[in-house]
């Protein structure tokens, strides 16, 4: 991760070393933390949010499910963003919001302790690699389940979902495939460890729902937006496991991801073992949002502020 200068913490834009926490802050101890990845694109209008607002609203949705009491509304913290983006002198980048609860009373609950805000933002590269994009990355499927239903809340994005995460990419790793695939507690397809994911089968897209145990992502929402305009039928259905073995393109998205093309599942080869037609037209429409060559027609961009 490349440092910039400053972060937004307790209020105010510090150095990037200053921001620190005590060890005895609650989510250090009971994983109490919500966050947000949200990028920021040098467009030919100038550096751009993709779906800032859409991002800020799952922040709070994810402090809410958790009942964090945020020190402030949402449009504040736009206004930080804009704020460190700006400070950092950025024209694209990373934007990490994150809240937790902080030092204070120790409780398994924590009610009582601070919650508090930081916004950090750093250039960041295709989290999958470049590699990802073009000739596709190598995944396997876990042994490890995603979280079952009414167990751990799915729909925030809380810093304890990542232990699941990490499980399941610390196998993948072991077994030497670059990303790892979750399965939901019914044994059906729930998403990748930081990406969701879909699956093209005779030019039909499929993806998991939301009851699949995956972080509703704001990049599985524009993929699916935008291969509805290219004219695929997108079906978001329970999907088994094998159809990753037959399927003729595989991909991952997620805002660090992008979208990530899949070579091979434990092993086989997807289609023709590269990257396929519909997952490059998928990415040459997305990447064309910010160059201009795909229209903007949602507002998806958001100038950032100066
Ligand atoms: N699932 C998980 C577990 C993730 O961490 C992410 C990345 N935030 C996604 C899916 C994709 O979500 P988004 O497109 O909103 O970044």
């Amino acid at each position: 991760m490349e440092e910039t200068q400053f972060i937004w913490h307790g209020g105010k834009l510090i150095p990037w070393k200053e921001a620190t926490v005590h060890v005895m802050t609650h989510a250090l101890h009971y994983g109490s933390s919500v966050f947000e990845g949200i990028r920021v694109y040098d467009t030919p209008n100038g550096p751009a949010y993709l779906c800032l607002e859409r991002h800020l609203k799952r922040f709070y949705d994810s402090a809410r499910i958790y009942r964090m009491t945020m020190p402030f509304e949402q449009d504040e913290l736009t206004r930080i963003c804009h704020q460190v983006i700006t400070a950092n002198g950025l024209k694209s980048a990373y934007v990490r919001p994150l809240a937790f609860r902080g030092y204070g009373p120790i409780t398994v609950y924590g009610n009582s302790d601070p919650v508090e805000v930081t916004v950090a933002a750093f250039p960041w590269g295709a989290y999958l690699g470049e590699d990802a994009l073009e000739s596709g990355v190598d995944v396997g499927v876990s042994s490890w389940t995603r979280v079952a239903p009414n167990t751990l809340p799915t729909m925030a994005k809380a810093g304890g979902n990542y232990l699941s995460s990490q499980l399941i990419t610390m196998e993948a790793h072991r077994h030497g495939y670059t990303e790892g695939i979750g399965l939901d507690a019914s044994g059906h397809l729930s998403e990748g460890a930081g990406e969701n994911i879909f699956v093209v089968r005779d030019g039909v897209l499929y993806t998991p729902p939301i009851t699949a145990a995956i972080l509703p992502g704001i990049t599985r929402s524009i993929t699916i937006d935008l291969a509805q305009r290219l004219g695929y039928e997108v079906r978001e259905e329970s999907l088994p496991r094998e159809l990753l073995y037959v399927a003729d393109e595989v991909f991952m998205t997620g805002t660090a991801t992008e979208i990530a093309a899949i070579r091979s599942v434990d092993g086989l080869a997807v289609g023709c073992g590269k990257r396929g037609p519909v997952t490059e037209k998928l990415q040459k429409a997305f990447f064309g949002l910010f160059d201009g060559s795909t229209e903007d027609s949602q507002g998806w961009l958001e100038l950032v502020e100066s």
